[in-house]
């Protein structure tokens, strides 16, 4: 399958991990939104959040983001999950962005 995000994963790319277990990656976004933009990916591969197919998928790779914040030193965030062209998601591997390092607005644009 041609999807970066799992070159990614496998490693076929090489990138600089922030932060990885058995089951996610993380990694600093090409593209930075904050001073701190780093994407919080699942190893294998789901499209969207609306194919997540477990509770545990969900959980490894939310309960990566605090982890990855506390070993940045980073105590607020911005978490956005795009679903969908329409929300703004580009690459269809799920993945969290994790931004901070600058206020953030709401609503969201
Ligand atoms: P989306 O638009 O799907 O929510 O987010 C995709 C994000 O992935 C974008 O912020 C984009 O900058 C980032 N991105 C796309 N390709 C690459 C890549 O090859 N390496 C890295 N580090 N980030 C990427
Ligand atoms: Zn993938």
């Amino acid at each position: 399958m041609d999807c970066i995000f799992c070159k990614i994963a496998n490693k076929e790319i090489p990138s600089n991990f922030i932060y990885e277990d058995e089951n996610v990656i993380a990694f600093n976004d090409l593209n930075p939104q904050a001073p701190v933009h780093f994407l919080v990916v699942p190893k294998k591969h789901y499209e969207s959040l609306n194919t997540i197919d477990s509770k545990e998928a969900f959980a490894d790779i939310f309960s990566a983001v605090p982890k990855i914040c506390e070993k940045l030193g980073v105590k607020e965030y911005r978490t956005v999950v795009n679903t969908g062209e329409s929300a703004g998601q580009s690459v269809f591997h799920i993945h969290v962005h994790v931004m901070a390092g600058r206020e953030f607005t709401w609503p969201a644009g």
